[in-house]
């Protein structure tokens, strides 16, 4: 299967069909999305395509990239542009082969092909016989497509696998966020070119198809049995989208099967696959242009690390670190597409062109433990790219509102447990609950406050957050909270409530939410904290 010129990634068309088309259709006006049939494929699928067209059709500047943001290219002129790497994207036959090891592995052992999928049990736990706890076998006919899909997101994502098996370039499940267009219905051409950075702001040298620096499947793997490492100065910039931590072959027989991933028929199959431990063993610091960064400004000497899934999903207490750069204060370092989109929108500006100050951000990653998947984020936040002297200012104003709600959602569980138990302090057991229901009712103000906060710092005399918005989001904060409060002290068998206790934790939580470190500063900033309470509950 030649990947870049048969019907390989399933596209949405307008009509709301969905049709197999060579990755030249991503340009069409009438596709509108891709419709992968896994949320972890459908995030490596578009960091494949904008990965190619980073690699093969970049732009020269910003004019380029503007003039191709509105006027797509055709199919040919695609085809075109990907000639000259088509024969570095192969999946089956006997010269190098699409992300896998350029040794045939013939001593290994077939491993079932469920292996490269990562909430299956990985290669090492299935050769050491102890999957028992895992149960694998859900997965095992793999179409081409689906089976090269399943290789791409193994290898951009690839947790540690055991001795040897090494970690993927971003770390194990790193985070990827990308820009959309705020129209939903947007084609899929804008939703990839936004992702597209231009030369003239990420110079490097041409990429050249048949060589390692690029993909390091069309060379002998840098093996790393005595630990060596592949450092970004080993390699081309472009690596990063191209990356093999991992080597694998893939097996394909013909016969005639229904695929367990995309339900298929195919009369090409992947059911096992080899696998070998020691392949390239990436080692820091990189800066991949689509995942977000922390660096540690205490330890300016340490590598910057990528962001990764965490527990409790992505919600906006993230959302500063994933938009506003702040290298030397809290270390957040966004990906550098989503600085990149401010820039674009301001030199967008100078041209007359328009190019929205209000976009999405699409999240998305694995929350890992360690080898063990734990789950599978996809989220979209409202991007706001503000001009760069503006920033800093925006920075303190969202922190001062995140930081009021997380002062509150703190005191709320602390309260909300004090209403339940005689002892809180011994109680055990997971209580992220009680957070979760604040973050998430108080969710959609935020970004209601947000996008007015995006007009208002336009204007350059306003130094702090406006009063008015500020004394919004406290009512709303403080209504929500006693809301949750309300809801959950109460929600015990009635047998079990102690209304002397809960009655002594909600005056306590009352008082905080007014007299408190935190929301005693931010109510004086709200202008509120001369007023008498009553006005305030709405
Ligand atoms: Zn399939």
């Amino acid at each position: 299967m030649r990947i870049l010129t048969s019907q390989f990634l399933p596209f949405k068309i307008r009509t709301g069909d969905v049709e197999y088309r060579p990755v030249s259709a991503m340009a069409l006006p009438e596709v509108t999305e891709l419709a992968l049939p896994r949320a972890d494929f459908q995030g490596a699928a578009y960091q494949f395509l904008i990965g190619l067209l980073q690699t093969a059709y970049a732009p020269v500047d910003i004019d380029e990239w503007m003039d191709r943001y509105q006027s797509p290219p055709s199919p040919e002129a695609l085809e075109q542009a990907f000639e000259g790497f088509i024969a570095s994207f192969e999946l089956e036959g006997d010269g190098p082969l699409f992300m896998q090891d350029l040794d045939p592995l013939d001593k290994e052992s077939p491993i079932p092909s469920s292996s490269l999928l990562i909430d299956a049990p990985g290669a090492s736990t299935i050769k050491n016989n102890t999957d028992h706890f895992v149960k694998a076998g859900r997965a095992e006919a793999f179409c081409p497509n689906c089976a090269a899909m399943a290789l791409f997101t193994l290898q951009i994502n690839a947790p540690s696998g055991g001795k040897g098996y090494r970690t993927g370039l971003r770390g194990g499940g790193p985070l990827t966020t990308l820009i959309l267009p705020s129209e939903p219905d947007a084609s899929l051409w804008k939703k990839l070119w936004l992702n597209v950075l231009d030369k003239s702001h990420w110079p490097y040298p041409e990429p050249n198809p048949k060589s390692f620096e690029l993909f390091p499947w069309m060379e002998t793997t840098r093996v790393s049995d005595k630990a060596q490492k592949t450092f970004a100065s080993d390699v081309h910039p472009l690596h990063q989208f191209w990356a093999m931590p991992r080597r694998f072959r893939l097996i394909f027989e013909d016969h005639n099967c229904r695929c367990d991933l995309c339900g298929r028929d195919s009369e090409r199959v992947c059911r096992t696959v080899k696998a070998r431990n020691y392949g390239n063993n990436y080692d820091g610091p990189w800066t991949h242009p689509l995942t977000p960064y922390r660096r540690d400004p205490k330890k300016p000497t340490e590598p910057q690390l990528s962001v990764k899934g965490q527990p409790g999903g992505i919600g906006y207490r993230h959302w500063e670190a994933l938009v506003l750069r702040d290298a030397e204060g809290s270390g957040n370092l966004p990906a550098e597409v989503v600085r990149d989109y401010a820039r674009k929108v301001d030199e967008a500006r100078h041209d007359n062109l328009s190019l929205p100050r209000q976009a999405r951000l699409w999240v998305f990653g694995y929350d890992m433990d360690n080898m063990k998947p734990r789950a599978w984020y996809g989220t979209q936040l409202p991007l706001l790219a503000v001009p760069q002297p503006q920033q800093d200012r925006l920075l303190d104003w969202v922190r001062d509102l995140v930081g009021l709600s997380r002062d509150t959602a703190w005191q709320l569980r602390k309260q909300v447990k004090e209403a339940w138990f005689s002892r809180p302090a011994d109680v055990k057991g997971d209580t992220d609950f009680i957070e979760s229901r604040f973050w998430e009712l108080t969710e959609h103000e935020f970004y209601s406050l947000l996008s007015l906060l995006g007009e208002r710092i336009q204007d350059g005399t306003i130094k702090r957050l406006p009063p008015d918005l500020a004394a919004r989001w406290y009512q709303h904060v403080r209504q929500q909270a006693v809301a949750v409060f309300d809801e959950l002290a109460l929600s015990a068998p009635a047998e079990a409530l102690d209304m002397k206790r809960i009655t002594g934790a909600r005056n306590r939580f009352l008082y905080q939410l007014k007299k408190g470190k935190t929301a005693k500063k931010f109510r004086k900033q709200a202008g509120l904290e001369d007023a008498p309470l009553e006005q305030e509950s709405a």
